[in-house]
């Protein structure tokens, strides 16, 4: 147990959700949470132990607005795929650019509003999508694309790594000739990172 303790040190940035010790040694402070004896960060920021009072507190590195909320739109890129959802790596919340890096989950029942077969013929991992926080539940951001607005933003041929293009409802790598599916967002391919 003591090998466990003390994870983190003071300075030490983390991100929500991060471990920081457990209740035995200290008590949590501004900035943090804990579940089942062990403390965790809220918040992006500055880890801070106070060793004298045995306190743990996190010092936010950047304002609450920048932390994905409930009905937010995100931008991120598709890490691990499985048959039934993708990881998403969630890097831009509405107009601005996080310093540290959420995961959200996107589940296939949310990808749009008809049925769909496979994660495959939604988005694929490297593929850039804009996506809404619908869900925040167990510290883990749930996705979905089902607006116009929502979908891939940018998506890449699994064959050779070339930007597709979309034409009307196919998606074409201009280099080798490879067609793939996507759920897009309406201005597919015009968005400024
Ligand atoms: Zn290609």
């Amino acid at each position: 147990m003591n090998s466990k303790s003390s994870e983190q040190r003071s300075g030490h940035l983390v991100l929500p959700g991060e471990r920081l010790g457990v209740i035995e040694e200290f008590s949590p402070d501004s900035g943090t949470y804990s579940k089942d004896g062990v403390i965790y960060s809220k918040v992006v920021g500055c880890a801070l132990m106070d060793m004298l009072n045995r306190k743990v507190s996190v010092y936010p590195l950047i304002s609450e607005a920048s932390v994905p909320k409930v009905g937010a739109k995100v931008v991120g890129q598709v890490g691990n795929a499985q048959s039934d959802n993708v990881l998403v790596r969630i890097f831009k919340v509405g107009p601005k650019k996080l310093s540290g890096v959420f995961s959200g989950v996107l589940h296939i029942s949310d990808v749009q509003d008809r049925y769909v077969n496979s994660m495959n013929e939604a988005c694929k991992p490297g593929d850039i999508i804009r996506a809404k926080v619908i869900s925040e539940k167990n510290q883990i951001y749930h996705l979905s694309t089902v607006d116009k607005d929502l979908g891939a933003i940018f998506a890449f041929c699994s064959r050779c790594g070339n930007l597709l293009e979309q034409k009307r409802n196919e998606m074409r790598c201009t280099k080798c000739g490879n067609i793939e599916e996507r759920k897009t967002a309406y201005d597919y391919g015009n968005e400024g990172l």
